[in-house]
């Protein structure tokens, strides 16, 4: 199918005012590695063009396996003989919160690099980093209580201890489509944890990442600490995951690449987290608050262009109310403000690249050709920049592709369910597990949804909120592991067991003349 102009499209496009100029200079890095700035050690270099504006928006040194190890020595160095580890928590919560007031002190400029390099708008950069900030403040009070146990009934001559020492060295690798945020998930509770690490983002949108490190150096991190490289995962991904040196693996992105990135730890049985994948459904009743119901079925699936593991890519609606409800999801998409990521009031904006677009079109098109009708969309704009209309496929059945394959667009599928059970059964006809939701005003269809659907967040009459304090992660192939809450910290711990025997030896063997 041919592009169709924006003014042709039916939809509400941005092109105006905007904010500020596009940066008429690309943002350019180096590698961080053991507190120094360097180039690449064969003086390569990855550039990034903005999806949005077609310009250079970074050009980075780009590490070779070379540079991998040193960061990983680096950061092993910085473990095992460093100040950090052995720092108080209150000592790395100060540094912690640190980086947090450094990152509000530059938050205009870290939203600017994200926007150019992801093609997201303005506002949620803005967001997205305020929230990250938060992240460290949160990882920072972590670090204070971070515990173990201890057990005095074992019997008079016995007290155990259990305490939770840092895992190690940490490997970070992070995907392009939240990319301050979810270092932010991750790198903060590594570090509040005691452990040293190597942080690569992805080669698409390493920007903020690599600015992060002036600011882990201005907030006092140790030289060593953590490590930041730019590259390509299929060129430097398997050094950082099957290095004796590296004691874990932290990892978001996809769940085929967790899969391989998995195998590649299990060589020397590394502790590997995943967050993969999701097919989010959002399940409709009759009795929803209708209004809330449309807005929260548009926010899930067009926040972030739909690129997001949390959206809600499915919606299952109950048989009764299905024509109705997907004409009201249409009437509020035409009303979503989609175009220039620099406008205010953009609310979708340019898809990450060329491959990914066409990876959205070949999943609109194998649907069409499954039978499902497209009622939105389901074009590129004809426009500059890399932009896809809000799109609705309806009548899809469960067992086709756009039903239970992550499309990472903004590409909504209708399916519809006859009771309860039913749509259990179809929610959980799905590999991944990551979140889904509920709108209903019935508490016993809300609790049935929550308890028996299989996913790492429900959410009851609202979707994708998110709170430092609740853990986040997925089910199934979704991913393993959880991050936020105390558990966000406790992923980089060991435990040790400490046992500690008081008096006279009562044990298995004395000589009988004693
Ligand atoms: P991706 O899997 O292609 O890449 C993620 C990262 O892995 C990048 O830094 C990449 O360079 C690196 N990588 C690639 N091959 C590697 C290898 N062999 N070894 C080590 N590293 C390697 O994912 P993406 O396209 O950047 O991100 C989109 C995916 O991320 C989607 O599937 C989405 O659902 C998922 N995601 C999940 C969550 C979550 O919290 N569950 C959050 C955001 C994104």
């Amino acid at each position: 199918m041919a592009n169709q102009s924006p003014s042709s499209a039916g939809l509400h496009w941005v092109e105006g005012p905007r904010v500020t100029k596009v940066p008429s200079e690309p943002f350019v890095g180096q590698l961080f590695i053991d507190g120094e700035w360097r180039d690449a050690s064969d003086g390569g270099r990855v550039t990034r063009t903005s999806p949005a504006y077609g310009v250079l928006a970074g050009d980075y040194a780009r590490a070779t396996i070379a540079d991998t190890e040193d960061a990983i020595n680096a950061a092993r160095k910085a473990f095992d003989h460093g100040e950090w580890p052995k720092m108080t928590g209150a000592q790395r919560g100060a540094i912690l919160h640190k980086v947090a007031d450094l990152v509000m002190e530059r938050q205009e400029e870290f939203a600017l690099l994200e926007l150019m390099e992801s093609g997201k708008p303005i506002s949620q950069a803005r967001d997205e980093i305020e929230w990250a900030a938060e992240l460290w403040r949160y990882a920072a009070v972590c670090a204070r209580g971070l515990h173990g146990d201890s057990h005095n009934t074992l019997g008079e001559d016995m007290l155990a201890m259990v305490v939770r020492e840092p895992i190690g060295v940490v490997s970070v690798i992070t995907p392009w489509n939240f990319p301050f945020l979810i270092v932010s998930q991750k790198l903060p509770f590594a570090l509040a944890a005691g452990c040293t690490a190597v942080v690569k983002p992805s080669e698409l949108t390493s920007g903020t990442t690599v600015l992060l490190a002036e600011l882990l150096k201005e907030a006092g991190l140790p030289a060593g600490a953590a490590n930041i490289l730019v590259g390509k995962g299929s060129e430097i991904g398997s050094t950082m995951t099957s290095h004796k040196e590296i004691d874990m693996v932290t990892f978001t992105g996809s769940s085929a690449v967790g899969k391989a990135l998995s195998a590649s730890a299990a060589q020397t049985l590394k502790k590997v987290a995943l967050e993969l994948g999701g097919k989010n459904p959002q399940i409709i009743f009759p009795d929803c608050d209708w209004d809330a119901a449309v807005d929260a079925v548009v926010f899930g699936v067009y926040f972030n262009a739909g690129e997001c593991c949390n959206s809600g890519s499915r919606i299952l609606v109950h048989e009764s109310i299905a024509e109705k409800f997907e004409q009201a999801v249409i009437e509020r998409s035409r009303q979503v403000p989609v175009g220039d990521p620099l406008c205010e009031e953009t609310k979708v904006g340019a898809i990450i690249s060329e491959t990914h677009m066409q990876t959205i079109k070949g999943f609109v098109q194998g649907a069409r050709e499954a039978g499902a009708k497209v009622t939105l969309g389901g074009e590129q704009l004809e426009t500059a920049g890399l932009y896809m209309q809000p799109t609705i496929l309806s009548a899809v059945s469960p067992d086709m592709e756009v039903a239970h394959e992550e499309i990472f667009g903004p590409v909504l599928s209708v399916l519809t369910f006859k009771d309860l059970d039913q749509a259990i059964e179809i929610a959980n006809d799905c590999l991944y597990g990551l979140s889904a939701g509920v709108w209903s005003a019935n508490i016993e269809n809300c609790l049935a949804i929550g308890r028996k659907v299989k996913a790492g967040t429900v959410w009851i009459n609202t979707w994708m909120n998110g709170y430092p304090e609740l853990p986040f992660g997925g089910y199934k192939e979704s991913g393993q592991g959880r991050e936020l809450g105390r558990f966000g910290i406790e992923e980089f711990t060991e435990l040790k067991t400490i046992q500690m025997h008081m008096g006279p030896r009562t044990g298995w063997w004395l000589p009988k003349n004693k």
